[in-house]
């Protein structure tokens, strides 16, 4: 028998094969795609019949459109919150040359990202000043280095959370060298606790929000306004990026109510609820902002000028998916899901309107629920639902395949609606 291994296909051959990857990518990506399928032949990895197929996974590697019907609003495995119309249109316009750091009046440089400040401010005039950093790992990452060094971060034993996919806070903040010390116990602290553990060598106090968890039953912790005026700096990182307070949110710390409360610096996504790109945002004391910003480290957690045109359009734009999602009612909703349920009917699909609980997610407001309406599916629609021309990912639920409409924005229906019915 020959060795499949002296098999190869020949590349026009599987180019022939591969004309809509052409067509998406251009020729070259697509031959070098080819060409290392063919190695892996080569080397045994694959069979000769394989190759067009393992190309065509390898040009689709990249991050690809998803829609988002899990019902999780802020989805970490789906990159959480989809930017806005105009936010998308601002990265594509600051894609080129831009005065992200030059004053075009006078001529000369300018702090990096002002105007995207600026709008960051308006947004929190409780805050003094603000900067803005890669995420908000790299926001705590940069107070610890530059707040504490190698001294003492107070902590309540209950705050020292993991975020998800194995991601400690107090890993990170021992990571910088600083002493992490854990006051109170995992369900009480008092402001005692935290009063007799500072001393000379203590660079703050940080409050984290327990974002992803609640506990319940015999459990106390001081609020902000009871840390503030203990002499040393406060800071609080509240998670999810919310600026103002949402009404549908009670729980979910603000910046402003949190930086009026007395807290010298709050860090926050701008991923999450705040519905824009990666970022870490730091508000509050101007001196704390100056000197953070000052700070070589600060330069390795910079952020990208697209980031700043993102979450400058975020803040000035009309509000993002995130916050349609959230506030949408569920009447709508269930309207959506009659109109699709069916469509897809009329097709010979079994397909029904279902009630649904969506959830904000991405270590979000835990606990709370919000009704949606969902078109439920058999199971079986799941896989190639996700494998599709337009991957759409929904949640198994008792073995049907829901598909919940309030992480879908309502212009993405009738791609959901063809989705559908490429499977069927
Ligand atoms: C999500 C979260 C983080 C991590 O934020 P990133 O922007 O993903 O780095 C940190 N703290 C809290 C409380 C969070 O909810």
């Amino acid at each position: 028998m020959t060795d499949p291994r002296r098999q190869v296909p020949r590349t026009d051959a599987v180019l022939a094969e591969l004309t809509a990857e052409v067509d998406t990518h251009g020729k070259d990506p697509v031959k070098a795609a080819i060409r290392t399928a063919q190695e892996q032949v080569r080397d045994g990895l694959i069979t000769p019949d394989q190759v067009a197929d393992h190309a065509r996974a390898a040009l689709r590697a990249a991050p690809r459109p998803v829609i988002n019907a899990t019902g999780v609003l802020v989805h970490t495995n789906l990159g959480r919150a989809p930017l806005s119309a105009a936010a998308r249109a601002a990265v594509q316009a600051a894609a080129g040359t831009t005065d992200v750091e030059f004053d075009l009046a006078t001529g000369a440089r300018r702090r990096r990202g002002q105007s995207t400040l600026d709008a960051l401010r308006a947004a929190v005039p409780a805050a003094q000043d603000a900067h803005v950093v890669n995420n908000n790992a790299a926001a705590l990452l940069l107070c610890a280095i530059v707040l504490a060094g190698t001294r003492d971060i107070l902590v309540s034993r209950g705050e020292l959370v993991e975020i998800g996919d194995g991601f400690r806070i107090p890993d990170l903040l021992r990571s910088t060298g600083a002493h992490l010390r854990g006051v109170g116990t995992t369900n009480r602290t008092t402001v005692r606790d935290y009063t007799d553990a500072i001393t000379g060598d203590t660079g703050f106090v940080l409050k984290v929000h327990p974002s992803n968890f609640v506990v319940s039953g015999f459990t106390s912790t001081p609020g902000v306004a009871d840390l503030a005026g203990l002499g040393v700096p406060l800071v609080v990182d509240i998670g999810s990026g919310l600026l103002t307070p949402h009404p549908a949110l009670p729980d979910e710390p603000d910046a402003t109510t949190v930086l009026r409360a007395g807290a010298s610096l709050v860090t926050a996504s701008g991923d999450k609820l705040l519905g824009g790109p990666q970022a870490g945002l730091l508000l509050g004391a101007a001196n704390l902002i100056e000197r953070l910003r000052r700070h070589p480290v600060a330069r390795a957690v910079r952020v990208d000028k697209l980031t700043l045109a993102a979450l400058e359009a975020t803040l000035r734009g009309p509000r993002p998916p995130v916050v349609s999602a959230l506030e949408a009612n569920l009447d709508d909703l269930t309207r959506r899901a009659e109109r699709l349920a069916a469509a897809l009917s009329e097709r010979g699909i079994d397909a029904a309107v279902v009630a649904s609980i969506a959830v904000v997610g991405g270590g979000g407001a835990p606990g709370v629920e919000l009704p949606s309406a969902a078109v439920s599916l058999p199971e079986s629609y799941a896989q190639p639902l996700r494998v599709g021309p337009t991957p759409v990912v929904g949640r198994t639920e008792r073995g049907r395949c829901l598909l919940d409409l309030r992480s879908v924005p309502e212009t993405d229906d009738d791609a959901l609606l063809n989705a559908v019915l490429s499977v069927g």
